[in-house]
């Protein structure tokens, strides 16, 4: 028997690079779609086949979805901050809005051709919702995104829909904040560990941070990696919140972060910085992921304290303090 094939965006990323590794555990023959300037960030690829292509060059996109004839595809390319959206509106709506609708215009195609579902997972994002009245949020929750990033990725979000009223089976995953060991130091959570895990095998150092009142809904990346695929082979396409339905604050992160190496008196190793501040901070975002919970089975194996933990534990390893 033929393995089955799985073809992948962003697999450079955080949440790429935790499908691509299960995936290949699964007997997945696995295909990543990868610009060329991504394939230095790749971690190891063992059997995975790498396709050098940029997003927005629909053509070749078309072409190696119609060769490899995939059976699942995880679309999880594009921009990954609000921040950077501002600084590029438009290359943002092209790869991750309009190369969207080329990919599943290919998957259609597909599916027509090969008489059998290409069930494909379009990674979605809380920021669809932009700045909504109501909290938790729900698939149900009015779309009305307020960054580039956000409107790039309804658009694609209601691609999705269009494609699914005409026959392909494709889902969405709307998700919020993930984080794990893999996110860079620029996202808060791993500055916040990987600097807490410096002060703590050093005994000094400072902790430099923007808004300590800022709140997230933080989940664990491979939890979020779990959703998407159970959401991709459910059989029925649908559109599914993943989040855990807490938000906590940066200072609840810090304090827990310090309070796992043995530090109380955390204040006199942090410094807020004004600089770090943003013009704007968004409305907290916090998602019900009832509708997961109860058509996927879906439930967070992590919870808020051992998310931080594990980060934490991670950010000492790799400084041989573990
Ligand atoms: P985002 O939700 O994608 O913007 O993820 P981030 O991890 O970059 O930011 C999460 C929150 O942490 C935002 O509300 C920031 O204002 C806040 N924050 C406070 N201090 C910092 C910092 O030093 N760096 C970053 N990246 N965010 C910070």
């Amino acid at each position: 028997m033929t393995a089955p094939r799985a073809l992948v965006t962003g697999a450079a990323g955080q949440d790429g690079s935790y499908l691509t590794e299960r995936l290949l555990a699964e007997g997945y023959a696995v295909h990543a779609i990868v610009r060329a300037t991504d394939r230095g960030a790749m971690r190891e690829t063992g059997q995975m086949s790498i396709h050098d292509v940029d997003l927005t060059d629909h053509a070749r996109v078309c072409d190696v979805v119609l060769d490899v004839a995939p059976h699942e595809v995880y679309n999880l390319g594009g921009i990954s901050s609000v921040a950077q959206s501002w600084s590029d509106p438009v290359g943002t709506a092209e790869v991750s809005g309009v190369a969207v609708v080329s990919l599943l215009q290919a998957c259609l195609d597909l599916q027509n051709r090969e008489g059998r579902p290409v069930r494909l997972l379009q990674a979605s994002s809380a920021e669809i919702f932009g700045e909504p009245t109501d909290e938790p949020q729900t698939e149900a929750t009015p779309v009305r995104p307020v960054s580039p990033y956000g409107a790039a990725k309804a658009f694609a979000h209601h691609a999705v829909h269009v494609f699914r009223g005409h026959g392909l089976e494709a889902s969405t995953a709307i998700l919020y904040n993930h984080e794990s060991p893999r996110r860079p130091t620029t996202f808060v959570t791993r500055k916040i560990t990987s600097t807490v895990a410096s002060i703590a095998a050093t005994g000094t150092g400072e902790l430099r941070l923007g808004n300590l009142d800022a709140r997230r809904d933080w989940g664990w990346a491979p939890d979020y990696v779990d959703a998407m695929v159970l959401a991709a082979r459910h059989g029925r396409p649908d559109d599914y919140v993943i989040a855990t339905g807490q938000a906590h604050s940066v200072r609840d992160f810090v304090s827990t972060a310090f309070a796992h190496v043995g530090i109380d008196d955390w204040q006199q190793h942090v410094v807020v910085d004004p600089e770090l501040f943003r013009p704007a901070d968004p409305t907290v975002l916090v998602g019900d992921p009832s509708h997961a919970r109860s058509t996927l089975g879906w439930a967070p194996t992590h919870d808020f304290g051992s998310l931080v933990r594990a980060m934490v534990d991670h950010d000492l390893a790799l400084l041989g303090a573990s």
